[in-house]
Parts: C-alpha cells; structure tokens; sequence
C-alpha cells in the first residue's frame, strides 16, 4: 500500500500513514481525532539531485510594474 502524507487542518499535525486510496478519506488524526485533513504532495524526486533547474512558472520577467 502507499504511504500518504497528511497533515490536520485542527492541530496542524503532520503525519503519513500506509493506506489503500480509498482508505485515505477514512484517515482521522491520531493527534486530535479530528477528520479534516490535508493529504500532502508526496516528493518523488529527490531533494539534492543538482542539475536541473527550477524553472519559475509564476515568475514573469519583463512585466509592467511590479
Ligand atoms: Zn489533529
């Protein structure tokens, strides 16, 4: 199975948990109980690779003003 990163939009706590998809709107907080949570971006790639650049797609050079 997975493992799925949340993080409670109660506490604010942080965790990932191994569930099937479909389990992961089950998950509750294990900090709070609470049910609301955020399921995060997992990080496939690696974190120092070097080499390839950030291209900045909300970055606009050359605009009007600023
Ligand atoms: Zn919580």
């Amino acid at each position: 199975m997975p493992v799925f990163d949340f993080k409670c939009q109660e506490c604010g706590f942080k965790f990932d948990t191994m569930v099937s998809n479909r389990q992961k709107d089950e998950v509750k907080c294990p900090n709070c109980g609470a049910a609301k949570l955020q399921q995060l971006l997992s990080a496939f790639s690696s974190p120092k690779a070097g080499g390839m650049p950030d291209s900045c797609a909300g970055c606009k050079t050359g605009g009007s003003g600023g």
